[in-house]
């Protein structure tokens, strides 16, 4: 069985092909992945395309999802799914609304090798990358589990950003990630625009220009230390590819401007990054650069190695920043009634021995 909502457009057209004539690849295109469809006879009914063709959808195609294996809600709409695939790998998705809107975090990766120090993920080894379709599987359920497939075409879908900041480094899994950033913008279905679509790296140099110059999509960068010496203790794959280099990488990216900036995330470490010294030493770093600097408070995890920057360091670090003429901003702790954590929802159904 094919599962047709994991091929790229141009593998659905072909797949069509093979069945012969009456194949109308964005009729079924559209079907998948702007209407959410699963069941093929809906297409039967609305006589769009031939017998034949519905008869082999039904015999050898299948639309899947990945299974809701955990599910947490917290107060202030955020939620979390820890989602199961078909070989029993797990991997979690975040939804964080705003209005009437949200952001849907996805993941790219079953673990991740980075091992970044504050990061929960980080401790769970890499088991594989996830193919394209099961990137777009996240969305698509979300999907379906946020009423947006039900809504008329005119209705502004709840799902209206995506960025890959879930589990695993997505420019370690480029192919998958490109494939999946093509099909989620796609104008005749999911038709998120890659202006709304954030991919976040560790600093995975090599591929920063390919993504900017291939995808179009904006970038964000795991910073977390405005040093060599600190990142390569809080962020290991700035060995390979130092701040100098990153930095470079990042003023190449294309199509940066005032209103197109990269995002910086900063995980504020009591006692470790969160001084006068590194907030300065991120000014100096970020001069002249088109950049907004997300500031983290830590979300601490059981055995977390790192305690949450107290608000007052916050604030003063953030100052800093914005003294210098840098967009700052603090985010919100959102979920902070659940696992919110980056990879803690694996972890503790585990624990709790979630089927
Ligand atoms: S922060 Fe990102 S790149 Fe680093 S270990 Fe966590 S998931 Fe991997």
């Amino acid at each position: 069985m094919v599962d047709l909502a994991s091929l790229s457009r141009e593998e659905l057209r072909r797949w069509l092909a093979e069945g012969g004539r009456g194949a109308n690849e964005g009729t079924v295109w559209t079907w998948l992945h702007r209407k959410g469809g699963r069941d093929p006879e809906a297409l039967r009914h609305e006589g769009r395309l031939s017998a034949a063709l519905l008869d082999r959808m039904r015999r050898e195609g299948c639309v899947g999802r990945p299974a809701v294996a955990w599910e947490q809600r917290a107060a202030d709409g955020t939620v979390k799914w820890l989602l199961s695939f078909a070989d029993g790998a797990r991997v979690e998705s975040v939804f964080i609304p705003d209005g009437d809107r949200g952001t849907l975090c996805v993941s790219s990766q079953v673990g991740c090798a980075l091992a970044c120090r504050f990061c929960h993920t980080g401790t769970q080894r890499l088991s594989r990358n996830l193919t394209a379709g099961e990137i777009v599987g996240q969305v698509l359920l979300a999907r379906d589990l946020l009423g947006d497939h039900a809504l008329p075409a005119e209705m502004p879908r709840r799902l209206s950003n995506v960025v890959f900041m879930g589990m695993g480094e997505p420019l370690a899994n480029y192919e998958s990630v490109a494939t999946a950033v093509r099909t989620i913008s796609d104008r005749d279905g999911i038709a998120i625009s890659r202006r709304r679509i954030t991919v976040s790296t560790a600093g995975v140099v090599p591929a920063i220009g390919r993504c900017g110059r291939e995808l179009g999509v904006n970038l964000g960068v795991s910073l977390h230390a405005p040093r060599d010496e600190l990142r390569d203790r809080l962020v290991p794959v700035n060995r390979c590819y130092p701040l100098a280099e990153l930095m470079k990488a990042c003023c190449g990216y294309p199509g940066l401007s005032n209103s197109r900036r990269i995002l910086f995330a900063y995980t504020l470490l009591e006692g470790v990054n969160d001084g006068l010294r590194e907030a300065r030493e991120l000014v100096q770093l970020l001069d002249d650069l088109p950049a907004k600097v997300n500031l983290i408070p830590f979300n601490p995890w059981p055995g977390a190695p790192y305690r949450p920057t107290p608000p007052d360091g916050v604030r003063a670090f953030q100052l800093e920043l914005l003294g210098a003429g840098i967009a700052a901003t603090v985010r919100e702790t959102r979920g902070g009634d659940i696992a919110a954590a980056c990879g803690q929802l694996k972890t503790e159904a585990a624990a709790r021995c979630v089927p």
